[in-house]
Formats: C-alpha cells, sequence, structure tokens
C-alpha cells in the first residue's frame, strides 16, 4: 500500500504545497497527471521520503516514512522504492553492471551478479553489461536507468517525466516496458507526468490541480 495523507509541503523560499490525500494497493498503476508546477515532482519526492513534509503522512508498504530518521530513510529508500528521474544520474565513472552493483551497495544488499545479469536480461541490454553511460544512446541509458530502479526489487517504482522528451514511439515502447516489468516484479508504478499519452497506459489516474501552490507571501 502507498498512501498520502493531508500532506502539506513546504519549501525554504516559503512556497507551501499542498497535496490531495492518494492511496494505492500493492501493485497499482498510477499517472499523476498535472500542468508544470502542479506539484508532480513534489508529490514523488515526498513518496520517497527525498522531501519531508511540514505536516501529513506517509505510507509505504507498512512503513510510515514520516516517522523515520535520515539514515533509516535513505536505506529504505534504496531497498524498496525504484527511482526512474528525468536526468537519470548514471555515474559515469561505472559500467553499466558496475552502476547496478552500487545501487545494491547503497541499499546495504549483498552483491548479487546473477540478478544483474538477470535484470539487464529481461531489459534486453545485458550486451551493454560492460559499457560506459556516454557510449549509450539515449534509450539504452533509459533501459539502465530502469534496470538499476528495478534490481533491488522495489515494492514501488516512481517515475518523473519519463516520456516528455521522447516522440510517439519511443514513448509508447517506455510505458509499455515500465508497466510489463512493474507487473514481472509485483511492483506499484507511479508515474508523474504531464504528458496526456501517459494516461492510456495506466490503470489510474490523480489528476493535481494548477495552484495547488500557495505563494507564502501573497
Ligand atoms: P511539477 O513537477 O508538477 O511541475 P513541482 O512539484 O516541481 O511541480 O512544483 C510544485 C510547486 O512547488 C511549484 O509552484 C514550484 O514553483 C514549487 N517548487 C518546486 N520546487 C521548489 C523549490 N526547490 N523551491 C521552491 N519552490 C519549489
Ligand atoms: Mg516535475
Amino acid at each position: 500500500m502507498l498512501a498520502l495523507d493531508g500532506i502539506i509541503h513546504r519549501y525554504r523560499d516559503g512556497s507551501t504545497v499542498s497535496l490531495p490525500s492518494w492511496r494505492s494497493e500493492s501493485g497499482e498503476h498510477w499517472a499523476i497527471i498535472g500542468p508544470s508546477g502542479s506539484g508532480k515532482s513534489t508529490f514523488l519526492h515526498i513518496l520517497t521520503g527525498l522531501l519531508r513534509p511540514a505536516s501529513g503522512r506517509v505510507v509505504v508498504g507498512d512503513h510510515e516514512l514520516h516517522t523515520m530518521g535520515e539514515r533509516t530513510l535513505d536505506r529504505f529508500r534504496g531497498r524498496h522504492i525504484g527511482l526512474v528521474f528525468q536526468a537519470l544520474h548514471l555515474v559515469a565513472a561505472l559500467t553499466v553492471t558496475d552502476n547496478l552493483r552500487l545501487a545494491r551497495y547503497f541499499a546495504d544488499l549483498p552483491r548479487d551478479d546473477a540478478r544483474i545479469r538477470a535484470v539487464l536480461e529481461r531489459l534486453d541490454i545485458s550486451g551493454l553489461a560492460s559499457q560506459y553511460p556516454h557510449r549509450l544512446s539515449q534509450g539504452q541509458a533509459q533501459r539502465v536507468a530502469i534496470a538499476r530502479a528495478l534490481v533491488n526489487e522495489p515494492l514501488a517504482i516512481l517515475a518523473d517525466e519519463p516520456t516528455s522528451a521522447l516522440d510517439d514511439r519511443n514513448c509508447q515502447q517506455v510505458m509499455a516496458l515500465l508497466a510489463e516489468q512493474a507487473r514481472e516484479s509485483g511492483a506499484s508504478l507511479i508515474v508523474a507526468t504531464h504528458d496526456g499519452r501517459v494516461r492510456e497506459h495506466m490503470e489510474h489516474t490523480l489528476e493535481l490541480a494548477p495552484g495547488t501552490t500557495e505563494a507564502h507571501h501573497a
């Protein structure tokens, strides 16, 4: 189960984002849709614990993120949440395999190269195992980022605007891939996007209204 309840986030400059309360069962696929500035990225960052809300509850599986200490939260995130952000954040100095090893290392999980090989195979990129990120096409790099999100068998895969730079054909492919991989691993899939094309790939939609944000001193 994933849930946000009564979340209000206050950024350092004082601007405040209120998010609608939301609840999903394990394994569901959700599109979080809304125009730019409506709070989609804030929603994902709160759900990962990368941002701490000023008030409200954040629940992932059996865990209440808003009650966790920083270190516990970091480990929890690495272990249970697969992130695919728009900037893919692959480590340039490391091969594809080492990028995936690093994801396990950060989550305090034992080295498991068989698992890494299996994930790369599932995504059809075994051939890229010893390649460095700068040698990859954008599409290949995105597959590697998805592989890295899957390698720790997360409860949830969270993607922020994974399709906004893609043409229709590639949008179609990436969404099909995310949905299929989430389904195969029994993970929830949450995709935040302003891209209306994503809607048709997802079972559930949460619309964020423009102007959920208030400037502090209006
Ligand atoms: P979206 O992803 O839907 O474009 P965001 O979650 O990025 O929306 O932003 C929601 C609101 O929060 C916007 O009004 C934005 O200006 C504000 N915001 C986002 N990030 C910051 C930040 N680091 N500091 C101050 N305000 C921010
Ligand atoms: Mg955003």
